[in-house]
Formats: structure tokens, C-alpha cells, sequence
């Protein structure tokens, strides 16, 4: 199946590192125009040195101004991923403010915020686009420690739907994909020692974590053209973790 993005333009946030990162470049090649949407200058920078084509916006995300401000003259995109997010693990009893409110603040609100944006766009110009927002199987499932970063990510499922509902009238497709663990900065955070590894590869029938391939392909389906009757999905990308 061949997918090609050419004349589209499409937005990446988090597209500094990991899943975002290789999904701004795999856009590219597909022949999208890419604005690449990041806090850490240093990571647009070597990100455009790969791929001169890509627009690098540096912002912090959690700030609503700074974000309103950076975005307001985009122009038209046909594309938006809302990838980026924070993963601040705690036991529950130890969740602070602070760190609940980093977090929804990346996780949920910039979801918001973002696609409130892009989406006014699509509906003044009337032609339609799709919106994927990176959640994690964690919206579905309980995890020790996770119990803010579940709370985005399940907020991030229910946004979507919402999303789906309104903006469907007008040709725009909103939907999730629902990663397992990925061995990128943020996986290594929580899933580097092999034993605590091993006890999710064992819940997981492929009996494997997601590589970034898995999770950009399927954020690339769902951009396309190929799932055009497709809305308001939480697809896992789990090796079946969610099924058992
Ligand atoms: P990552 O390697 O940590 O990359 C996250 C990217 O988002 C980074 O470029 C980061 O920039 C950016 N970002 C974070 N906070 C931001 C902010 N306030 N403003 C602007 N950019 C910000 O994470 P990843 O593993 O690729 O995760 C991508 C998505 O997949 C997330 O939504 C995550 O929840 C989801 N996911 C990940 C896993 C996993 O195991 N990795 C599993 C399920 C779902 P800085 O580095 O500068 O902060």
C-alpha cells in the first residue's frame, strides 16, 4: 500500500526526539510539507540539517501564549499529530502539583489548544484534513506509577471522540493510536531494567515492545487517505497488551 502526502502539510508536535521525530522525517519522504514542533532548539536544529525541507517552530507547549503565539500564522494544514508529552512517573500517594500540572498541561491542554488552531483553519477552508493524537495503551490500563501520566492519556482517548463528534461534519477525522512501550528517551524512563521489561513483554502476545516504525506507520495510516471512513478510534499499537 503506498501512501503519499504530496501537496499536504502537515504538523508535528514533540517532533524533536523519538516517535515525533521519525514521523516528521517518514512525512517528508512521503512528499508533506512538514512544520516540526518542538521546545529544544538543539533538535530542530539537527532535524533540519537531515531534512532541509522540514520548518522547525521551537515553543514550549505547556504555555498557552507561547503556544497561541507561534501558531497563529501557520497557515493551512492538512495534517496535524499532537505527539508531544511528558511522562513524570510517581507513586500515586507522592504526585505532587506540579508534576499534575506539567503534565496535563503538554499531555491534554496542548492537544486542545493545537487542534482548536488547526482545526479553524480546516473548517474556514472547508477541505477537510485528519488529526492524530499520539495516546498509549496506559489510557486504557493501569500502570504502577503512572497514575497522572494514565490520566492524560485516558483524557486524551474521550478528547478525541469529542474532537470526532464536532469536527466530523466537516470531512475532519480525529483519531488515536495506543502505543506499548517504545524504547525511545521517554520508554527508557520507565522500562530500562529488564526485569521490570520482561513482566509487560510478558502480558503482550507478540511478546515484544513497539518499535518507533510500528507507531509511525500506523499514525501514517491514519493520516491518510486509505482509512477515509475511519473517526474517532483508539487504535492500539500494543502487540494485542489491550486485547488480553
Ligand atoms: P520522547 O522521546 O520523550 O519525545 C517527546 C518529544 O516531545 C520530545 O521532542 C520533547 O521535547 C517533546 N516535548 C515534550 N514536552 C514538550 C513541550 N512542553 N513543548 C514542546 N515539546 C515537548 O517521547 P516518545 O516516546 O517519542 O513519545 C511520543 C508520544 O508517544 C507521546 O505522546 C508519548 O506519551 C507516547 N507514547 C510513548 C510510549 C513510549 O514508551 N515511548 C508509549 C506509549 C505512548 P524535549 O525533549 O525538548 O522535552
Amino acid at each position: 500500500m503506498e501512501i503519499s502526502f504530496t501537496g499536504k502539510h502537515a504538523l508535528v508536535t514533540g517532533a524533536g526526539k523519538g516517535i515525533g521525530r521519525d514521523l516528521a522525517l517518514a512525512l517528508a519522504r512521503c512528499g508533506a510539507k512538514v512544520t516540526a514542533v518542538t521546545r529544544t532548539q538543539a533538535d530542530l536544529n539537527s532535524l533540519v540539517q537531515e531534512c532541509a525541507s522540514i520548518t522547525p517552530v521551537c515553543v514550549d507547549l505547556a504555555d498557552w501564549g507561547a503556544t497561541e503565539a507561534a501558531l497563529k500564522d501557520i497557515g493551512p494544514i492538512d495534517l496535524l499529530v499532537n505527539n508531544a508529552a511528558c511522562a513524570n512517573l510517581q507513586p500515586f500517594l507522592e504526585v505532587t502539583q506540579d508534576q499534575f500540572e506539567q503534565s496535563f498541561s503538554v499531555n491534554v491542554k496542548a492537544v486542545l489548544q493545537v487542534s482548536q488552531i488547526v482545526a479553524r483553519g480546516m473548517k474556514a477552508r472547508g477541505s477537510g484534513g485528519s488529526i492524530v493524537n499520539v495516546s498509549s495503551q496506559a489510557s486504557q490500563c493501569a500502570l504502577r506509577d503512572h497514575a497522572v501520566y494514565c490520566a492524560t492519556k485516558g483524557a486524551v482517548d474521550i478528547l478525541t471522540k469529542v474532537m470526532a463528534l464536532e469536527l466530523g461534519p466537516y470531512q475532519i477525522r480525529v483519531n488515536t493510536v495506543n502505543p506499548t512501550v517504545v524504547m525511545t528517551q521517554m520508554g527508557r524512563l520507565g522500562w530500562s531494567d529488564p526485569e521490570k521489561a520482561k513482566t509487560m513483554t510478558s502480558r503482550i502476545p507478540l511478546g515484544r515492545f513497539a518499535e518507533v516504525e510500528d507507531v509511525v506507520n500506523s499514525i501514517l495510516f491514519l493520516l491518510s487517505d486509505k482509512s477515509n471512513m475511519i473517526t474517532g478510534v483508539t487504535l492500539p499499537v500494543d502487540g494485542g497488551f489491550l486485547a488480553c
